[in-house]
């Protein structure tokens, strides 16, 4: 006998193998399984509603059912264009499982180096070149044993596969679908490499940072139209903001944040600071170019540290008060950054 409960069932096993859906294709597969079972059994009491919160319930009632396996039928908004995804995320699933059907140990540990490379990124680009990406062949302290040529279609599979995005400019990112699924691992290893929208409180790889030094406050692009609407400035330091992502007065998270000499060397984790600015220092390209990625990890782990104790007397001048600031020229421009 069929039951209202079967609509469950049919949706989990439609949406378990296919990834990454768009909300709009849930809501089909979802259409789907109810017709289905109303099909068997007319009288089954359950039916189709546009209602968003019907939509909201079925979801909480899929997850619920998930409990106890840790997992979750999970969505995020995609950070380009803000569109609601979902995914069956494992909770609990900490190592990359999700590529082993599709990839070998030595293909992942790839893919786990540039996804190091991306969230390590400087200036909190978290995107690498494919100059970069393919360097990781042979940079880490363990050869990865792929020839660059290999390492290059696999990233082209990587891409295919919506583990990664390759922009335009041929940058590698974190796509929607690493976000989701594979969350738990980055969160788990990059504790204090990621960043959080200060609205969403997800994570952050593409939007916008506030320009004012020390301040914390990011964003992902559809949670600051959604905020700036209602909020003139800056949830965490009142500094005014601009109207649009556009306009001059926020600093870019994400590609638009590269400079050059980012990638001119790769990153690595669990360095000591002071020494990992010390060697920037010595290296005259970087002296300029001092990374809100070494920020970042410093604020996290000397909390309440002025960042003018780390800086050099030269980024103090060029960009030490607020109203320096406010006529520095727009992000994709600017050589010194908070
Ligand atoms: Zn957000
Ligand atoms: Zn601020």
């Amino acid at each position: 006998m069929v039951q209202a409960g079967d609509v469950r069932k049919l949706f989990l096993q439609a949406v378990f193998s296919r990834g990454v859906l768009s909300e709009n294709l849930a809501k089909v597969l979802w259409k789907k399984c109810i017709e289905a079972v109303k099909a068997a059994d007319e009288d089954v009491e359950v039916s189709y509603s546009n209602d968003p919160e019907i939509w909201d319930e079925f979801i909480e009632s899929i997850n619920i059912s998930l409990n106890d396996l840790d997992f979750e039928f999970k969505s995020i908004q995609d950070e380009l264009d803000g569109k609601k995804l979902f995914a069956m995320v494992n909770r609990k699933d900490d190592e990359l499982a999700q590529l082993a059907t599709d990839y070998n140990g030595v293909e992942i540990t790839y893919f786990k180096a540039v996804v190091e490379q991306i969230i390590l990124a400087r200036n909190e680009s978290f995107s690498v070149s494919s100059l970069a990406a393919l360097r990781e062949v042979s940079a880490g302290k363990e050869k990865i044993n792929l020839t660059k040529s290999q390492a290059e279609i696999l990233l082209g599979s990587f891409v295919a596969n919506s583990w990664l995005l390759r922009s335009k400019r041929g940058r590698y990112s974190l796509s929607p679908r690493s976000l989701l699924e594979l969350l738990p691992y980055i969160k788990s290893t990059y504790t204090d490499d990621i960043i959080e929208c200060t609205i969403c409180h997800e994570i952050v790889t593409k939007g916008i940072a506030c320009k004012r030094d020390n301040c914390k406050a990011r964003m992902h692009y559809h949670c600051f139209e959604t905020y700036r609407r209602r909020h003139p400035t800056c949830p965490a330091c009142s500094l005014n903001w601009p109207q649009n992502v556009t306009d001059n007065g926020l600093l870019p998270v994400g590609e638009l944040a590269i400079r050059d000499g980012d990638d001119g060397s790769r990153q690595t984790r669990g360095s000591p600071d002071s020494d990992s600015d010390e060697e920037m220092e010595d290296e005259p390209s970087h002296t300029q170019t001092k990374s809100r990625q070494t920020q970042r990890s410093q604020a996290a782990k000397k909390t309440g540290k002025s960042r003018t104790v780390d800086s050099e007397e030269e980024s103090e001048d060029k960009d030490g008060t607020d109203e320096k600031a406010e006529d520095l020229p727009p992000p994709k421009q600017r050589n010194t950054r908070r």
